[in-house]
């Protein structure tokens, strides 16, 4: 995916603050924080969102959700807790088509 700009992120084409990074799963820093933590967690693979997801990925799946609870010790936010989301579409204004899970803590996130 030449003008995936996580793509180019994983290939090291466009910098990035990495937390975690293994042969499938990266996590890297929101460029544009919304939480005083904000960390994206991303498949290395090109998924353009939840709606993509086939039986294939299952076991890629539960490492990701696996992955997110390591991260989220790693930055901190495991014992204060935090909230993942992953924005499907337009209603959900998801900018990037590269299946992603954003991390949010270190404060008290807004309910709505
Ligand atoms: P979404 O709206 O769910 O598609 O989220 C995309 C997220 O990617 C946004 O929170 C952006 O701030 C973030 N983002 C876009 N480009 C970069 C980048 N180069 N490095 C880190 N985060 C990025
Ligand atoms: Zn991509």
């Amino acid at each position: 995916m030449e003008d995936c700009v996580f793509c180019k992120i994983i290939k090291g084409e466009i910098p990035s603050k990495k937390v975690y990074e293994d042969d499938e799963i990266l996590a890297f820093y929101d460029i544009n924080p919304i939480a005083k933590v904000h960390v994206l967690v991303i498949p290395k693979i090109h998924i353009e969102s939840l709606l993509e997801l086939k039986d294939e990925h299952k076991y890629l799946l539960f490492n990701i959700f696996e992955k997110i609870n390591e991260v989220a010790e790693m930055v901190g936010v495991d014992k204060t807790g935090f909230r993942v989301i992953s924005n499907v579409g337009k209603d959900a204004g998801q900018a990037v088509k590269h299946l992603h899970f954003h991390i949010l803590g270190g404060e008290t996130l807004p309910t709505r």
